[in-house]
C-alpha cells in the first residue's frame, strides 16, 4: 500500500474509533459517555452564557456600526474556542452558531454575511478559516447569503505587546475586496471568533465600506476583556 494511502486509511480508522470510544471531556476532564463528534460534555457545552453587557460597540473603532459578542473570552468558552480553532474540532461550529444566534437581535437585517478572512499562509497551516465556519452557521440561520467577499492582502504577525495605535497601523491596508464594487449599498454582517481591541475587525470594516458597504455589524463569539487586551493575542 502506498504511504499516502496507508496514512489516509489510518486517519479514517482513528476517526472512526474516536467516534465509538469517547474519552474525556476536553474542557473539564470528566469521562464522556455519549458518542459525539464533539469531545466535550453537555454540561461544558451549556455552560457559556450570554454576557449582556458585552454588546456595546468598542469606542473609537471606525468602520464598525454595531458589535455583538456572545461572551467573555475566558473559562469554558475560551477552551471551546481553542478546541475549535487550534485542535480542529470543527463540529463545534454548530453549537457556536446557536450562541451567535442568541446574541444577534432577530430584527436586525443583513444583505450578506462575510467572514473575516485569514491570510492564505495562515489558512494553509490551519486548513480552515474558523470565522468562515461560524459565518456559514449564522448565514444559514438568518437565511442571508454567505460571501467570502474579502481577502487578506498583508501577512501580519501576532499583535502581542502592541499598543492600540500600533495595532491599527499594523492592520492598515491588510484587507481588500475580492471584487470591486460588489458590496455597494449592502448591510454586512462581519463574523469573527474573538474580538480583542477591534483593530483587525475595524480594518476589515473600513475596507468593506471602501468597497461600498452601507453598514457593517460585527458578530463574534467572544470578547476579550479590555484590561487583558494587551496580553498575548494570537492573531486569527
Ligand atoms: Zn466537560
Amino acid at each position: 500500500m502506498p504511504d499516502g494511502v496507508r496514512i489516509a486509511v489510518r486517519k479514517v480508522a482513528c476517526g472512526f474509533l474516536d467516534l465509538l470510544f469517547p474519552d474525556d471531556c476536553r474542557v473539564c476532564g470528566e469521562a464522556l459517555h455519549e458518542v459525539s463528534r464533539i469531545p466535550v460534555c453537555g454540561r461544558c457545552l451549556r455552560q457559556p452564557t450570554v454576557l449582556v453587557s458585552d454588546t456595546s460597540s468598542p469606542e473609537g473603532v471606525k468602520g464598525l456600526d454595531a458589535v455583538y459578542s456572545f461572551g467573555a473570552y475566558e473559562g469554558p468558552l475560551r477552551k471551546l474556542i481553542h478546541l475549535f480553532k487550534y485542535e480542529g474540532v470543527r463540529p463545534l461550529a454548530k453549537p457556536f452558531g446557536e450562541f451567535l444566534a442568541l446574541v444577534l437581535p432577530r430584527e436586525q437585517q443583513f444583505d450578506v454575511v462575510v467572514p473575516l478572512p485569514l491570510h492564505w499562509r495562515r489558512l494553509f497551516h490551519r486548513r480552515f478559516n474558523q470565522a468562515g465556519l461560524l459565518a456559514r452557521e449564522i448565514a444559514r440561520r438568518w437565511n442571508v447569503p454567505l460571501r467570502n467577499a474579502m481577502r487578506r492582502t498583508k501577512f501580519t504577525p501576532p499583535q502581542a505587546g502592541l499598543t492600540s495605535a500600533q495595532r491599527r497601523l499594523n492592520m492598515q491596508g491588510a484587507f481588500a475586496p475580492r471584487r470591486k464594487g460588489s458590496l455597494k449599498g449592502l448591510r454586512v454582517l462581519l463574523v469573527d471568533d474573538v474580538l480583542t481591541t477591534g483593530a483587525t475587525a475595524g480594518a476589515c470594516a473600513r475596507a468593506l465600506k471602501r468597497a461600498g458597504a452601507a453598514h457593517v455589524t460585527l458578530l463574534t463569539l467572544a470578547r476579550r476583556d479590555r484590561r487583558l487586551a494587551r496580553e498575548v493575542e494570537v492573531m486569527i
